[in-house]
């Protein structure tokens, strides 16, 4: 296994060129091989090689299925009655989820950082107060529309587009199929809309980026930046030409299946 240290990613990281680009990041450190500092190391090299930085620090754990709903809503109704049990009311210092990796965590963490107040959605950056203002109740991922205005960019740092938040934010621009989710608070249950399909066949969108991408390598890993422009009209002209594109191949896929009926109800239409 290669050593990474901070120079070898903040000499990568610049050759992405975005030192004058507000990003929104998605980080896999153990992609990476073994980085000198960790964590941290990795979150100062980026910060450095950025001007703005955004990342998800989303909170499954405060999430509750009701026992009834709207149809369609690509979810099992009364069917996580032990999940429900253990959700935990949302919380502005409430720690991201493990399975966002441990950089958004040490990144909220970040003395200079500013975190949203979405109880599923909430989003953590530093220099990006403006983004973070454009996110609302009604429109979860509105912080990756202003960061689009803005020119920014997505940079993948050790991971692929499966766990690529903004071709949600480019799926909902393209008409498809939005869900409905509900969120524990302190004093009581707050519906949550807007909530994103399945990502599991984000992959797809890979070839049609391939001429967009920059991409270095550092250590073990891959990482990859591409403007958000490009990747909002690349899926919405995927989408638009195949309504079933992005979605992934599991048979039980509540969402994925969900879209697919809704396209079919439009079809009929
Ligand atoms: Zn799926």
């Amino acid at each position: 296994m290669l050593t990474v240290t901070f120079t070898d990613l903040r000499t990568a990281l610049f050759k992405l060129g975005l030192s004058h680009t507000p990003v929104i990041a998605h980080a896999s450190l153990r992609a990476f091989g073994e980085v000198v500092g960790g964590a941290e190391t990795l979150l100062r090299a980026t910060l450095d090689s950025v001007w703005a930085l955004v990342m998800p620090t989303f909170t499954y754990m405060t999430m509750i299925t009701p026992e009834v709903g709207p149809p369609n809503n690509g979810i099992a109704y009364g069917s996580e009655l032990d999940l429900n049990r253990m959700a935990e009311p949302f919380k502005p210092d409430m720690p991201a989820d493990k399975q966002m990796g441990i950089l958004p965590e040490m990144l909220r963490q970040h003395a200079r950082a500013r975190r949203t107040a979405h109880p599923i959605q909430s989003f953590a950056g530093i220099y990006a107060d403006k983004f973070l203002a454009a996110q609302t109740l009604q429109n979860p991922l509105g912080p990756i529309g202003a960061l689009a205005e803005a020119d920014g960019w997505v940079l993948l740092l050790g991971v692929d587009h499966t766990v690529n938040t903004s071709i949600h934010y480019a799926e909902r621009m393209a008409g498809r199929k939005q869900f409905t989710r509900w969120a524990l608070l302190p004093d009581r249950i707050i519906e949550c809309p807007g909530f994103p399909g399945d990502s599991a066949g984000f992959e797809a969108i890979t070839p049609v980026l391939i001429n967009e991408t920059r991409r270095v390598r550092v250590g073990d890993a891959v990482v990859q930046a591409l403007s958000l422009r490009s990747l909002i009209q690349a899926v919405k002209d995927t989408i638009q030409a195949d309504p079933l594109a992005l979605l992934c191949d599991r048979p039980d896929c509540e969402r994925c299946n969900a879209v697919r009926e809704a396209v079919k109800l439009k079809r009929v239409a």
